[in-house]
């Protein structure tokens, strides 16, 4: 694969901004290659149930090796995907890696009760999207239980009709979806009550300074109730310290996910946490 990059004819626009446009275009049939030869990886998260103090569930997180740039972090290919129309195909692979890698983890005998897989806002607006998602479940023979849909706050507020029969679909269908970075979107509270969600996930930038600031800790105890009056799981990303988790903790969280616990890890760093946890 890499072979056959190198082989690509070298830039050699004169005008600069042709170039960039070209090296974008470049990047994009890169990640399009490496979508189809499942060149990009999955690295796994714990979650951590609080009151257990056991694995509850784990997030996959995509990662591109790329051959001539090396690490592409997610924020950047997953962006590159939305914008030249391959994010379909991209969460689409990660959700059918994601089941096969649980399945896998089981027959093993590690006990992952469930996966937490990110669906980019942009697929919201393609009406087939339910029933590729089902599909990919049943063809892994794993059930609703067992897969956890994130979309970031900001995705939900879409009013468009298409995007709410998409979410409606989804929910129809038995899916379970999370709220992720929860907080720092528009938060229109009054539609949060029509969502047809599960779990909420309060966004790191508040977990971040709950320690130091009376209002990140109000805005988390707020967020926290207000799941928890709606009976979803309240999840808290980017738990990074001791001293967090225990507030964390007597507020009353349910999940937690951070470094504290462990960075995102390969597949075989992965199993050995869980083995030593
Ligand atoms: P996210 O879904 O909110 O994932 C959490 C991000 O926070 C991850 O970054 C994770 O590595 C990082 N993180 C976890 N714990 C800590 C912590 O304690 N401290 C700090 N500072 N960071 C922590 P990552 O892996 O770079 O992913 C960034 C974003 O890219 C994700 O945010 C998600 O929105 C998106 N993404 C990743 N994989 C996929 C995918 O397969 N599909 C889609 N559509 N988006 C994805
Ligand atoms: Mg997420
Ligand atoms: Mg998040
Ligand atoms: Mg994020």
């Amino acid at each position: 694969y890499c072979k056959l990059l190198s082989f690509r004819p070298a830039n050699a626009n004169s005008q600069e901004q042709t170039g960039a446009a070209t090296s974008h275009l470049s990047l994009a049939d890169d990640l399009r290659e490496a979508i189809a030869q499942q060149q990009l990886q999955l690295y796994f998260q714990p979650q951590i149930d609080i009151d257990a103090g056991s694995v509850c569930g784990v997030e996959a997180l995509c990662r591109w090796f790329h051959c001539e740039y090396g690490m592409i972090p997610p924020d950047k290919f997953i962006t590159l995907a939305e914008s030249v129309g391959i994010i379909t195909d991209l969460d689409l692979w990660v959700l059918r890696a994601s089941c096969q890698q649980l399945l896998q983890w089981r027959s093993k005998g590690l006990s992952i009760p469930a996966i937490s897989v990110n669906l980019s806002s942009v697929n919201l607006r393609y009406p087939a999207l339910p029933e590729l998602i089902s599909q990919v479940l049943q063809e892994s023979q794993l059930t609703t239980d067992d897969v956890i849909i994130e979309i970031t706050e900001s995705g939900f507020v879409e009013h468009e009709p298409i995007v709410q029969d998409v979410i409606n679909k989804l929910h129809a269908n038995g899916i379970q979806l999370s709220v992720d970075d929860f907080g720092i979107g528009y938060s229109n509270l009054s539609r949060l009550q029509t969502l047809p969600v599960s779990q909420l996930k309060l966004d790191r930038s508040l977990i971040e300074h709950i320690e130091t600031s009376g209002i990140a800790r109000s805005i988390s105890e707020a967020a926290l109730q207000i799941g928890k009056s709606m009976k979803l799981q309240v999840v808290a990303e980017g738990v990074e310290s001791e001293k967090q988790y225990q507030i964390l903790k007597a507020l009353g969280f349910h999940v937690a996910q951070g470094y504290l616990f462990s960075a995102p890890l390969n597949v075989s760093q992965f199993e050995l946490w869980v083995l030593s946890h």
